[in-house]
C-alpha cells in the first residue's frame, strides 16, 4: 500500500501508485469502441459518444506526450508561485489534458517528450497534488 496518509486532491481523477511517487489516472473504458475517457465521470465517450452505461472504470499510469507548454511569469492565483511551466499533455489515445509541470527550467521541454505524473506532498494541508515531471528525469533522493 501507498506509504502516506495524504489523501488525493482529486481523487476521482488520480491516485498515489504503488511506488509511491508516481500517480494512476482514472479513466473510463468505452463498451462500444474501446476508447479510454478522462476523467472517469465524463457523461460521454470522448470518441465515439456513447453513454457509457455500465462503462468499466480503469487505472492507468499517468503521463504521456508533452503536445505544447506555456511558461506562466505571473501568479494566476494565490499561493501559486511564477514562474510555473503549463503543458496540454496527451495522457491517453485521443485525449488531451492540460496539466503542470514540475521542470527545473523549460530547456529539458519540447513538444514530444514523454511526462510522468507525479505526486506533490503538501503534508501542511494533507494532501497531494498532481504534477508533470520528464518520465526521463532523475529522483533527488
Ligand atoms: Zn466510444
Amino acid at each position: 500500500m501507498p506509504k502516506t496518509s495524504l489523501k488525493s486532491l482529486q481523487p476521482t481523477l488520480y491516485q498515489l501508485a504503488e511506488d509511491g511517487r508516481t500517480l494512476d489516472f482514472f479513466f473510463v473504458q468505452c463498451p462500444a469502441c474501446g476508447g479510454l475517457s478522462f476523467p472517469a465521470n465524463v457523461p460521454g465517450c470522448t470518441h465515439c459518444g456513447d453513454a457509457l452505461v455500465d462503462a468499466q472504470k480503469v487505472s492507468r499510469p499517468g503521463g504521456g506526450e508533452l503536445l505544447e507548454y506555456v511558461t506562466l511569469h505571473v501568479p494566476l492565483v494565490p499561493g501559486v508561485v511564477a514562474p510555473r511551466i503549463a503543458g496540454d499533455i496527451r495522457i491517453a489515445d485521443g485525449v488531451v489534458e492540460e496539466g503542470m509541470i514540475a521542470a527545473e527550467d523549460g530547456a529539458a521541454l519540447s513538444p514530444g517528450v514523454m511526462l510522468q505524473a507525479v505526486a506533490e506532498m503538501r503534508d501542511a494541508e494533507g494532501v497531494y497534488a498532481c504534477r508533470f515531471v520528464p518520465a526521463n528525469a532523475k529522483v533527488a533522493s
